[in-house]
């Protein structure tokens, strides 16, 4: 909706331009959610963050925010610190029954879940991708079940970066890709931040340094080799079709990239790429 600057969102859909007033009603409704529900303890699992986290985190977003503004994201959406909820080590693997590891975020709160790793690192790399879901162009939809009435209306995420929820909030599509562009950019700023003063006490536990999804990021490297093959008129290097998949990420442009996967993989592969049903 235009003319309303709501801090956390690039877009809300699914309200006409002639309902102003329900407009700026989900606006508040939104912000109101983000701060107070996300910002919301999470008894028996959430720990108090010491002065090293806080650093940590202040340290991760000011680094995130750098990247996104290379990256010409015009809107920084900025978490509170209480949206940055820290568990104790498998704290998001219990939290979540064995769902998810290491970290997780909630679109609709803006706030993100982490493990205190032992190893600062991790703790910040898996902050960073976390908060890169989230700080990347966001639009939420509204869902009508009765399109003459607002009864039954519902908040849903729309998109988040690459991922993108189907109108009537049933399917997801395009979610590897967006975990693909993110694992990118996180193993990015590990190259840029593991030498830094900030880290010299760095300890490690036995697993290494972890960063996840090598098998999607794998996947959008065959296909940024693929499409600058069958395109090499049009662009200079690999480098700038990489270019292209962040900027779809961060930014939320699409529709060059969109058709240029269409045209090389075949119309309808956008639809196709891990689509699936939300339960
Ligand atoms: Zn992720």
């Amino acid at each position: 909706m235009e003319g309303f600057n709501n801090p956390y969102i690039d877009k809300l859909i699914g309200i006409s331009n002639e309902q102003k007033e329900l407009a700026q009603k989900w606006h508040e409704y939104i912000i109101t959610n983000i701060e107070t529900m996300g910002g919301k303890k999470i008894e028996g699992f959430e720990i108090e963050k010491t002065e090293k986290d806080v650093a940590l985190i202040e340290f991760t977003q000011m680094a995130l925010n750098r990247i996104l503004e290379q990256y010409k994201r015009t809107k920084q959406i900025n978490i509170p610190l209480v949206n940055i909820h820290v568990l104790p080590p498998e704290g998001t693997e219990r939290y979540t029954n064995g769902r998810l590891l290491y970290g997780a975020h909630s679109s609709l709160q803006q706030s993100v879940l982490i493990d205190r790793d032992v190893s600062d690192i991790q703790f910040s790399l898996a902050l960073f991708h976390e908060l890169l879901h989230i700080k990347s162009y966001t639009a939420f939809q509204i869902i009508s079940e009765n399109k003459d009435n607002q009864s039954g209306q519902q908040l849903k995420p729309y998109r988040n970066g690459f991922r993108i929820v189907s109108r009537d909030g049933k399917r997801v599509y395009l979610q590897s890709i967006e975990e693909a562009v993110i694992s990118y950019l996180t193993a990015s700023f590990y190259e840029s931040i593991k030498d830094e003063l900030l880290f010299r006490d760095e300890k490690l536990n036995n697993r290494g340094i972890i960063i996840s999804r090598s098998y999607e990021v794998s996947m959008m490297n065959d296909a940024i080799d693929i499409i600058y093959e069958n395109n090499k008129g049009t662009f200079l290097n690999r480098q700038e079709v990489l270019k292209l998949f962040i900027d779809a990420q961060i930014n939320g442009n699409l529709l060059k990239l969109g058709k240029l996967i269409e045209q090389t993989f075949g119309s309808g592969t956008l639809k196709k790429i891990d689509a699936s049903t939300i339960s």
